[in-house]
């Protein structure tokens, strides 16, 4: 990901913080191929482009947003609900 930004969604603290990912993983945000095997920029698991999700906390600082493995998501979804409602309440 040369000269891009990469930044994860804090829920936590409702800010985006740098992201790095390591090097040697495959994490395209376009993809040509569905069986294409890539890297979860997360967690490293390697899984098909196919089978991925759309993270809602790993993007480049344009907004486009990597895929993550099902685990992955599954986590983000958690901590979103969570969050979300903690932010809620404060209004
Ligand atoms: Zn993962």
């Amino acid at each position: 990901m040369e000269g891009c930004k990469v930044i994860r969604w804090n829920y936590k603290t409702g800010k985006a913080e740098p992201f790095v990912i390591p090097d040697g993983y495959e994490c395209p945000l376009i993809c040509s191929g569905m069986n294409r095997i890539v890297n979860c920029p997360s967690c490293g698991t390697r899984l098909r482009y196919g089978d991925a999700f759309t993270s809602m906390e790993i993007m480049t600082d344009s907004g486009l947003s990597f895929s993550v493995c099902g685990k992955c998501y599954e986590a983000e979804k958690v901590r979103r609900a969570k969050w979300a409602d903690k932010w809620a309440q404060k209004t």
